[in-house]
């Protein structure tokens, strides 16, 4: 599937709850929220790759998945 911050082509993983998981080449390993899919889809918004990929980076390697939640998406457009 592609990516939702980059549209790279990704590997789609087993969520463990109400969101979509998956691994970029380019921007890693993310959850992202139904919630918050479904608000940039209603609001016909597209993530600031720079912008995304940099919170990325900041949230992961600590050994937990990070999850873009609605709020946290609205700040990465
Ligand atoms: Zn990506």
């Amino acid at each position: 599937m592609e990516c939702f911050i980059c549209q790279a082509k990704s590997t789609k993983l087993d969520p463990t709850g109400d969101h979509q998981r998956l691994a970029c080449p380019e921007c890693g390993e993310y959850k992202i929220s139904n919630t918050a899919l479904d608000l940039m889809k209603k609001n016909k918004l597209r993530f600031n790759v720079d912008i995304a990929r940099d919170w990325l980076r900041r949230h992961q390697g600590s050994g937990e998945i990070p999850l873009i939640n609605d709020i946290i998406a609205g700040n990465l457009v």
